[in-house]
């Protein structure tokens, strides 16, 4: 996404102990909150394919931290690598197929895999360039690393020009519990010295407790009828490259506001799922403020939903909404 984000992809068993190490060496050039790994701690709620998939797909660069036992099988069965299922699997296979910069890294002495040890979406992987880092040239290997990574992610990521960075605009926080600070407020934040284009009129309903767009019209609501408008009038920054969540978008059915980053596009209290129009809404959460906070993603419908209540309002998927990940904090007016 261009904001000089690091993935690193690892196998607990095969290289828990070099990937902290490289992952500290890392930490010193890089901003930490822009590196990312255990994925598996993010996001509850959401299929693990998919949160995987998201959070990669939000990087620059994946390094495949490959040692000795990396290829090995699992007691009675076959390589990990062959299971659809296998996380790192999933990992580089999603940076490879979003032509995210992949560097296979080859931890003491474990050797580069041969295109046909590898599944078909990972064969890929086996033409890149790999960087060695061995227990001897520990420094030198991985400030080698750091330089390889450098060139890929630009001087965005430079110690230099992040200080520079973050006197101007907010820090671009990591995922979920990674996450972090930021500076400057949320409405009219600069992006390259011009405010970022936002859009106001989003409101509560008072009824299925989503977020729904009032100018468009009263839109579907899951209570039944239009969507009622309550309380703030909600300021959403769009088409900006960060920080926050992109891919939040406007339903021309229901008229709610949805998560569109995911294959299934949730369920439509008009019917059938969601369907995106218009701008391409970039949400920040987790923040102490400005705004309203307990906004959330709802797992069942995907749209956003505000969960400060002890109701959670009415999904069309049936029954209250079911908040899983960030907690958003909107702007309003
Ligand atoms: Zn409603
Ligand atoms: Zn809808
Ligand atoms: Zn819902």
């Amino acid at each position: 996404m261009g904001e000089g984000n690091i993935f690193i992809s690892y196998r607990r068993e095969d290289s828990a102990g070099y990937t902290r190490a490289i992952f500290d060496q890392l930490a010193q050039r890089f901003p930490k909150n822009r590196i990312f790994m255990d994925v598996d701690s993010i996001e509850p709620g959401l299929p693990f394919d998919q949160v995987i998939t998201n959070a990669v797909g939000r990087c620059d660069v994946l390094l495949a931290m490959i040692g000795r036992r990396w290829l090995e099988p699992r007691d009675g069965a076959g390589p990990r690598l062959n299971d659809p299922k296998d996380f790192v699997r999933i990992e580089i296979a999603a940076a490879l197929s979003r032509d995210i910069r992949v560097i296979p890294v080859l931890l003491d002495g474990a050797a580069m895999p041969a295109e046909d040890q590898l599944p078909e979406p990972l064969r890929p992987l086996a033409l890149r360039n790999a960087i060695e880092v061995s227990n001897t040239r520990f420094a030198s290997d991985v400030a080698r690393l750091a330089d390889a990574v450098g060139k890929t992610i630009g001087r965005s990521a430079t110690p230099a020009s992040w200080s520079r960075f973050t006197s101007r605009r907010p820090l671009l926080y990591g995922l979920g519990a990674t996450a972090v600070v930021v500076v400057g407020s949320a409405v009219g934040l600069l992006t390259r010295g011009r405010p970022a284009p936002v859009q106001d009129g989003w409101r509560f309903c008072n009824k299925c407790h989503a977020m729904f767009f009032a100018p468009a019209g009263e839109g579907t609501c899951a209570a039944g009828g239009g969507h009622v408008a309550q309380g703030f009038n909600f300021v959403l920054t769009h088409d900006v490259a960060g920080p926050g969540q992109m891919d939040w978008r406007f339903c021309n059915k229901c008229h709610t506001l949805f998560f569109d980053g995911y294959e299934g596009k949730g369920v439509c209290a008009a019917g059938g799922a969601h369907v995106a129009q218009g701008f391409n809404f970039v949400l920040l959460h987790d923040i102490a403020g400005p705004g309203q906070g307990y906004w959330r993603f709802c797992q069942k419908c995907q749209s956003m939903f505000f969960d400060g209540y002890p109701a959670k309002g009415v999904c069309p998927a049936g029954d209250g909404h079911v908040a899983a990940g960030f907690n958003f904090v909107l702007p309003y007016a």
